[in-house]
């Protein structure tokens, strides 16, 4: 989209994009090539992809602490390179599967900046954030930006359909049609499957009538009171909590020898699933304080389990 929508601009060099280290955007090819080049699950794959322009992920986690050296390097790399720059891509607030990463809203306000001093589209994937997991419906909200592209998907439909939705702003619908063609050339079978969009109104509907701020706030404070003092366990490099994620980091990750993990989970009687050195946890908004309280406990005996 953001590709033709700069065809149509008479900018057909911009055809490249800018994201984030550590971020992860999907399997398909067009998004394996924007996932972390290291920590992704792609490398047998580098060959065929895309070879497009990274920026250290961002590494202040709140406003308070920014400082201009935060935005440095992808200030750079947009300013270099921003004629072959369709867009900017990148997770807001949260970078999920590529490390459960937190950063700050001044961050993505300063990316907003730059996408618009050097004319390269914003495409916001919130993909994991959507739909308040984050405290706020969408994740870019605390930073009080807008982007020109918007990928939603996972929480659209509570999970009971495969649907996701790209939405843009009228400037990128506008421009598109602007051109001769008129219209984005990419329509799979099943785009738009009525059953699957039912299923994603009638969830938002659900969603939007129910006390999902305060539910969002109460797990983000019991997460806090729960998970914060595992923190003080030897093998544990950070906790952290944003709205409903809860996210104990472990200085190692966890290999091969530990196949017996994942029966040992289950035999706690929760359903979780670590991977490299994280164990995290995104409940359901309607989670009672029990069974949020089970599953936090599991965690802490699962790091107990892997320090003995
Ligand atoms: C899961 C995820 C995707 C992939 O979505 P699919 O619908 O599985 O292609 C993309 N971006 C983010 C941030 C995700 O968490």
């Amino acid at each position: 989209m953001a590709i033709q929508y700069w065809f149509a601009q008479g900018k057909q060099n911009k055809q490249r994009l800018l994201t984030l280290r550590n971020g992860y955007h999907g399997d398909t090819f067009g998004t394996m090539a924007v996932c972390d080049p290291d920590n992704g699950m792609h490398g047998m794959f580098e060959q065929v992809l895309a070879k497009h322009l990274f920026a250290p992920s961002p590494s202040c986690i709140n406003d308070e602490d920014y400082a201009d050296e935060d935005i440095a390097q992808f200030r750079q790399i947009i300013s270099e390179n921003h004629h072959e720059i369709a867009a900017v891509i990148l997770e807001p607030i949260v970078q999920n599967a590529g490390g459960m990463h937190f950063y700050c809203p001044e961050y993505l306000r300063q990316v907003r900046a730059l996408c618009d001093q050097y004319d390269v589209l914003l495409i916001l994937d919130e993909i994991a954030t959507n739909f308040g997991r984050t405290g706020t419906l969408f994740a870019y909200e605390q930073a009080d930006i807008c982007p020109d592209i918007i990928c939603l998907g996972k929480s659209l439909t509570a999970g009971y359909m495969t649907l996701a939705v790209t939405m843009c702003t009228n400037k990128v619908a506008q421009g598109i049609a602007a051109d001769g063609s008129g219209v984005l050339m990419h329509g799979p079978t099943f785009m738009g499957n009525p059953l699957a969009c039912s299923v994603a109104c009638e969830s938002i509907d659900i969603l939007l009538e129910s006390d999902w701020q305060g539910q969002v706030k109460a797990i983000e404070q019991q997460l806090f009171d729960e998970l914060l003092p595992y923190q003080n366990e030897d093998l544990v490099k950070n906790v952290r909590v944003k709205g409903a994620i809860g996210v104990v980091e472990l200085h190692q990750p966890l290999d091969e020898q530990m196949a017996w993990l994942p029966e040992f989970i289950v035999d706690q009687g929760v359903w979780i699933r670590p991977f490299r050195n994280l164990i995290y946890i995104m409940p359901p908004y309607i989670i009672s304080s029990d069974d949020l309280s089970r599953l936090t406990t599991a965690v802490g005996v699962i790091v107990k389990r892997l320090s003995s």
